[in-house]
């Protein structure tokens, strides 16, 4: 999608501090970061939200986990505890329409809400 941002991210065209890239998924730090740790993990294919998600697509929400985990224990994280988000649609919270996990951690977090 050439008017997304995060498209724009993965291509290399809007820079950003890069954590983790492979060939299903990409994970930079937020630019507005809302805990000590805060990644967003996100497919290198453009998937709108949760809503477009397909059943072909289950190898890239598999790895957005286990990339999750993998950059948690780097981060020292993974035993404290961490947060793993996915807003979807306008009332989810959803700002950008790109399909991204956030990786929340390095604080305690309040009950969702
Ligand atoms: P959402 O509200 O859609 O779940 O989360 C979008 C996230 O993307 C927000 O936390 C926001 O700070 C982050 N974000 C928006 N634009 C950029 C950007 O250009 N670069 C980076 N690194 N993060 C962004
Ligand atoms: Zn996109």
């Amino acid at each position: 999608m050439s008017d997304c941002i995060f498209c724009k991210i993965i291509a290399g065209e809007i820079p950003s501090k890069q954590v983790y890239k492979d060939d299903l998924v990409t994970a930079f730090y937020d630019i507005n970061p809302l805990a000590p740790v805060h990644v967003l993990i996100v497919p290198n294919e453009h998937i709108p939200s949760v809503n477009e998600v397909e059943e072909r697509h289950e190898a890239v929400l598999g790895r957005m986990f286990t990339v999750a985990k993998k950059i948690a224990a780097e981060h020292g994280i993974a035993e404290g505890g961490y947060r793993l988000v996915v807003n979807t649609g306008a009332d989810g919270g959803q700002e950008v329409f790109h399909l991204h996990m956030h990786l929340l951690g390095g604080r305690k977090m309040g009950k969702l809400g």
